[in-house]
């Protein structure tokens, strides 16, 4: 599929109309949709309106979905692909960042690809199956192949839709930066890989500690975790990142005869009637984390 290029500049109505107009023909699905607020929109008398319908509903899985290519789309102002499956077909969706008349918004265009061979043999496969293996295709571009938990694309793709959503419902967002104490004295005395297990056995501890399709664990990079909050006071995420921090304390990793303990120090930021961004966000985070790091280590500080 080729970079259609209308994505690096704005457009006007009627350049949208006339480009939608082209790909409907090509295309089985075609529709605009706001990244952020995860919302359909459509064309009527040359604006563009709000429609009630979340975008995720036409895959009927009730959340938004984990790997959404438009916020993808949106964030880095490339054209992005993904499949997704509705219980009945399977779609590539194509999303596309454009401008139009100065407001952002993505166009999506799903093509029909159930018989495309990209699920193999998918007549003879029931329903559950195919849900499966769309879903593995697709976490394998937002999940850290090394701890599972889901990377820094991820990151960047979800928070600014948490963000909003929390300020559309009047809810607080917190956010908790996790940061391994000493780390490379690990990978120094036991070994590069012993340091990756360590890695592993921390990551999996963030995500056992937070509500499984609500909350959120990422790897921010190297050490460092990203532990995403809904409609969680300062000190509701102070309690967790207390519960992790202990259960990270007391946590014995054995790899080849060696019992490696290791410690974590957090930082905690809350959103509340207060206008962040995601870096602005993940900033504070990361100072509360650094006033941690400097105030002996393997604390919480908010
Ligand atoms: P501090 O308590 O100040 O955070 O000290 P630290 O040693 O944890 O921090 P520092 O930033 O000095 O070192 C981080 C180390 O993490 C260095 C790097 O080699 C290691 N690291 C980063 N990514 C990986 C990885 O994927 N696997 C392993 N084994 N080590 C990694
Ligand atoms: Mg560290
Ligand atoms: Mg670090």
């Amino acid at each position: 599929m080729g970079k259609v290029n209308i994505s690096d500049k704005s457009i006007s109505m009627d350049t949208l109309i006339h480009t939608m107009s082209i790909f409907e023909k090509l295309y089985d699905v075609i529709r605009i949709v706001n990244p952020v607020k995860k919302q359909l929109l459509d064309l009527k008398l040359n604006k563009i309106n709000e429609l009630e319908s979340s975008c995720y509903n036409l895959w009927k899985t009730g959340k938004v979905c984990s790997n959404c290519v438009s916020a993808r789309a949106y964030s880095e102002k490339e054209t992005f692909v993904k499949i997704e499956y509705n219980g009945k077909k399977v779609y590539m969706i194509t999303a596309i960042p454009v401008e139009v008349d100065g407001a952002p918004v993505v166009l999506e265009l799903l093509k029909d690809i159930t018989k495309s061979g990209v699920i193999e043999n998918i007549e003879n496969k029931d329903s559950d199956t195919i849900r499966h293996a769309v879903n593995h295709m697709n976490e394998l571009i937002v999940v850290d192949p090394l701890t599972q938990v889901f990377n820094k694309r991820f990151i960047y793709e979800r928070l600014p839709a948490d963000i909003i959503n929390s300020i559309l419902n009047n809810k607080p967002l917190s956010l908790i930066m996790a940061d391994i104490d000493f780390f490379k004295k690990v990978n120094d005395i036991y070994g590069h890989v012993a340091g990756d297990e360590v890695l592993k056995v921390v990551a999996s501890i963030l995500s056992r500690s937070v509500r499984k399709d609500i909350d959120w664990a990422a790897r921010y990079g190297g050490e460092e975790f990203i532990i995403c909050l809904k409609n969680a006071s300062e000190d509701t995420a102070v309690k967790v990142a207390e519960k992790i921090r202990k259960a990270i304390e007391n946590t014995i990793i054995n790899y080849e005869g060696a019992s490696i303990k290791v410690t974590a120090s957090f930082g905690v930021k809350t959103l509340f009637e207060e206008n962040l961004n995601e870096e602005e966000l993940i900033k504070e985070a990361d100072k509360k984390l650094y006033k941690a790091k400097n105030t002996g280590r393997n604390k919480v500080v908010v």
